[in-house]
């Protein structure tokens, strides 16, 4: 897609007529959830064939217009990212790896025939919303601001073809603690109906449709008491691609970690890269393959697998218990946390906390 837009984008502020007073918002950052409220502001730059990336803009948080003949509303062109905005003790704010969320949107953006942005105007785009909605940035422990980045097709037309109208916008919400009572291990459901991507589909990209599609196994999962649904591939249903929105770990006895390859089916979590990047630094083995369900199943029996684990912005990483579905059970509802686990979620964490020094230059400041 030809792209005339001149770099850098410049932003034009207008300021939200109506933006919570202090009170009201300490009122929200003291018992955030997670995705309720928003921020007063919110980004958005448009984009059109004809004059690629233009109206850079911040604006209030807001509705947004659209025909009901868009595109998006229709054929699902549409593509987010979402990463986390946090404060340190100094009062600084910063975010995790954010070049690394930009190539994913670019990667998506490609895979949906959609325009890119490039990584200076998406990480300027996140310090232009900071910039003003700072001190939406909660302090407590294991807070922050989630953000959320998306692109839409809005161009008015029914006909099936990339749109020539998009919309880029960032909205952002504060968000508290995912493990607010200490971190407690999860059961997984495995959908052995459904999956989620199949060679050549949408897998790798994160993009609406795959979290659509994604929604009657989650309901499964809540029905079967589990956090998580599991995919397995869509090619051969032989080996464990991931969950509904996160990636799986399993920690060996033989100083391994190992998870399932960058297939083109999955999505390349953030958190995934870091991960593998940590264990090397400790001196671990790492082992990106296809992993099996009987894999699971007699390595825990053996002793060869001693912890399991997910990852993604939301939880960082969570402990798996146990893997659920029609007609058994591997692992013990009722397991403890791992401790390598709980080592590796703590390094992340002190990392995009400013506790401990960022020895792989993965904090940007906002
Ligand atoms: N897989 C899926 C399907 C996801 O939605 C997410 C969350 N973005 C992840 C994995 C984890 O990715 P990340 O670590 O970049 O958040």
């Amino acid at each position: 897609i030809a792209d005339t837009t001149t770099f850098p984008l410049r932003f034009e502020l207008t300021p939200s007529t109506d933006a919570r007073e202090e009170a009201e918002r300490e009122v929200i950052l003291a018992d955030p959830g997670f995705g309720q409220h928003f921020t007063d502001h919110m980004i958005s730059i448009d984009w059109t064939i004809q004059d690629g990336w233009h109206n850079a803009s911040v604006v209030p948080y807001g509705p947004l217009q659209l025909d009901p003949s868009a595109a998006v509303l229709h054929y699902a062109q549409e593509i987010f990212e979402g990463l986390k905005a946090y404060r340190h003790e100094d009062g600084s704010i910063w975010t995790f790896r954010p070049e690394e969320n930009a190539k994913r949107l670019q990667r998506s953006a490609h895979r949906l025939a959609l325009p890119e942005l490039s990584v200076d105007d998406f990480i300027e785009s996140l310090k232009q919303l900071i910039a003003i909605d700072g001190a939406w940035v909660p302090s407590a422990p294991e807070t922050s601001l989630y953000i959320r980045p998306f692109m839409i097709a809005n161009e008015s037309f029914l006909g099936v073809r990339p749109s020539q109208k998009v919309g880029y916008y960032v909205i952002a919400s504060p968000a508290g603690a995912y493990f607010s009572g200490g971190v407690a291990p999860i059961s997984i459901w495995l959908s052995t109906e459904y999956s989620r991507a199949g060679r050549g589909g949408t897998g790798a990209a994160k993009c609406g449709g795959n979290y659509a599609a994604s929604l009657l196994p989650q309901q499964e999962a809540y029905e079967h008491g589990c956090a998580q649904v599991l995919f397995l591939d869509g090619e051969t249903g032989s080996h464990i691609d991931e969950l509904g929105g996160m990636n799986i770990f399993f920690v060996r006895s033989d100083n391994t970690i190992m998870t399932p390859r960058l297939s083109g089916t999955i999505l390349e979590g953030i958190t995934r890269d870091s991960i593998l990047q940590i264990a090397r630094d400790r001196g671990m083995e790492v082992e990106e393959r296809d992993i099996t369900i009987d894999e699971w199943r007699e390595g825990l029996e053996s002793g060869l697998i001693t912890e399991v684990f997910v990852c993604g912005t939301a939880a960082v990483i969570a402990p798996v218990a146990a893997l659920k579905s029609d007609g058994f059970t591997i692992g013990d509802e009722n397991a403890a946390a791992g401790e390598l686990t709980m080592s590796i979620r703590k390094e992340l964490t002190d990392i995009q906390y400013g506790r401990i020094p960022d020895r792989h230059g993965w904090l940007t400041r906002l």
